[in-house]
């Protein structure tokens, strides 16, 4: 008989366990506490405007790197307009200038030297960096738990200049880097890119991928994207219960054997893999006997993303002249306004979709702003339903009014607005402190690992974003993949994967 894995989480990890379990010929079944697939990666209605929820850029995107595979291998691009964007991200200042970063490294190298030709150390040494990276892959076909010394000797001799520079930029944060440019405009526009605590790898990566053109954004957005591997793991005859949110994961002595819902109802399987927010999983699913010292270690120290207010507008306007970019614009507030009780907002990134038309009608143009905030603060006034909203229209207020000051007479044009809160956040997707990420890749934390399993309970495993420091889609959708790769190990067995084509091809010669 086949064996049977639950699996808790119908998000991007929680699919492609899903997926990749059903080509090794094991049952699953998911329960999803939510009525949809996706999880973070989610998108909703605003009147005539979609909201894209998560996914700017996806990394894999294209030929070139491993990762692509794996979005083969879910069905995940079938279909997709793909666009790569030729600049990052763009900055602008108080008295009008402009910053654009580049994803093309030659590019991005001549225009920081025009701007800093003082700087030419500095930016030679990133632009260096980021080429070693467009040369060398990640190695993705294996966990690294399976790794052997044999894999380990092998990566040294052909992934030495890569592994080096892995050490080198993951030690280094975005703050310390931007610091070292004499340029103040070079060293404002990285300080205010994201989290400035975080590694600069994440940065030189990215522009890496970029210019390889393997990290650009699927025409949709996210909830287009996750329907199409919604869509292959049906296919392959997954099958997935909503509204069934899991309370208990059962086990007796050291074995898991299945998992209790909310509602009272128990259900067994031979492997119990969660997909769902890690803080739930260890201190409220599992008896805390199972929970190792070390991880509740981590789990108190590492840093998480900090939790963000979203801001979505529907303008009646097409941005004809605003350059697409992959982080979108940032600019300063003429009016600045406080998000929280702690943070001032002094400037405001703008993802401008003019490129993606599915997501407005036609001539209009869906517009998000992402702010970082504070969950206790969003917590305490979500007592008080009539605060809580008050609190959001008067952000949503300030932000348009500050884009009226960038864009004179688009005040008259906004048509529909929504703003999600860290609440929206923690209340949809049951993510700890409604973190997007999961955990902040800092220096402290980049080589750190989280475990997907836990010693003293077999046939029980964790994936997605909290065991992968950094979070995001690639990596969610890879512990998926390498968890499955365990279970085969596990029952000694050979694990396979395949294109999705292959199984659309095998499905069109059955109707023939
Ligand atoms: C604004 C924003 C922008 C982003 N931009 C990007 C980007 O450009 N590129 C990128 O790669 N990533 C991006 N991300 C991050 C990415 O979306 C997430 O890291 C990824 O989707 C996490 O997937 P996951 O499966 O690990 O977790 P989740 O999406 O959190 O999925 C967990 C699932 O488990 C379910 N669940 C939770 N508890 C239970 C329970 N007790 N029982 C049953 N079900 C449960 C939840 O409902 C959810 O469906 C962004 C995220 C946000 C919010």
């Amino acid at each position: 008989m086949d064996k049977t894995i639950i699996i808790i989480g119908a998000g991007m990890a929680g699919l492609a366990a899903g997926c990749y379990a059903r080509m090794n010929g094991f049952r699953t079944i998911i329960y999803e506490m939510g009525n949809r697939t996706g999880g973070l990666c989610t998108s909703w209605k605003m009147g005539n405007y979609t909201v894209n929820g998560s996914l700017h850029w996806l990394v894999g995107s294209g030929e070139g790197i491993g990762l692509h595979q794996i979005w083969q291998e879910l069905g995940a691009l079938e279909g997709k307009e793909i666009i790569n964007h030729d600049i990052f991200y763009q900055y602008e200042t108080h008295d009008g200038r402009r910053v654009s970063l580049y994803t093309d490294v030659n590019k991005l190298e001549d225009y920081l030297l025009e701007i800093a030709p003082y700087d030419h150390e500095v930016i030679r040494e990133l632009t260096a960096a980021i080429r070693t990276m467009i040369k060398y892959d990640l190695p993705t076909d294996k966990p690294e738990e399976l790794m052997g010394i044999v894999d380990g000797i092998k990566m040294f001799f052909t992934k030495f200049p890569l592994m080096r520079n892995i050490l080198k930029w993951g030690n280094i944060s975005i703050k310390e880097f931007a610091n070292r440019f004499s340029e103040p405009l070079i060293k404002e526009t990285l300080l205010n890119y994201w989290h400035p605590e975080m590694s600069m790898l994440a940065v030189v990566f990215t522009l890496a991928w970029m210019h390889k053109r393997t990290a650009g954004y699927p025409v949709g957005g996210s909830s287009a994207f996750i329907e199409n591997i919604e869509k292959q793991y049906l296919a392959l005859g997954g099958k997935i219960h909503y509204n069934s949110k899991v309370k208990t994961v059962l086990t007796i002595e050291d074995w898991v054997y299945g998992i209790e819902l909310e509602n009272g109802e128990k259900h067994v399987g031979d492997y119990v893999i969660s997909a769902a927010d890690g803080y739930s999983t260890i201190y409220k699913m599992l008896d805390k006997h199972l929970i190792p010292t070390d991880l509740k270690e981590k789990y108190n120290k590492l840093k998480l993303f900090p939790p963000v207010v979203m801001v979505s507008l529907g303008i009646d306007y097409d941005f004809y002249h605003i350059a697409h970019s992959a982080n979108g614009l940032n600019f300063p507030l003429e009016y600045p306004f406080k998000v929280d009780d702690k943070h001032e907002v002094r400037r405001l990134t703008c993802q401008i979709y003019n490129y993606d038309k599915t997501l407005a009608p036609t001539g209009k143009t869906l517009v998000t702003t992402l702010i970082d905030s504070d969950f206790d603060y969003w917590k305490g006034l979500y007592a008080d339903k009539e605060l809580y909203n008050a609190a959001k229209d008067t952000i949503v207020s300030a932000v348009i009014h500050n884009l009226e000051h960038r864009f004179p007479m688009i005040r008259r044009k906004v048509e529909a607005y929504n703003v999600a809160t860290p609440i929206t956040y923690h209340n949809y997707t049951g993510n700890h402190r409604g973190s997007y990420e999961g955990w902040l890749p800092t220096p402290a934390s980049f080589r750190l690992q989280v475990p997907k399993v836990l010693p003293k309970l077999h046939g029980f495993y964790m994936i997605g974003q909290w065991v992968e420091i950094g979070g995001g889609l690639p990596s969610a959708a890879l512990s998926g993949k390498n968890v499955v790769q365990l279970i085969c190990d596990a029952e000694k067995q050979t694990f396979q994967s395949y294109p999705a084509k292959m199984l659309y091809k095998l499905a069109k010669l059955a109707d023939e």
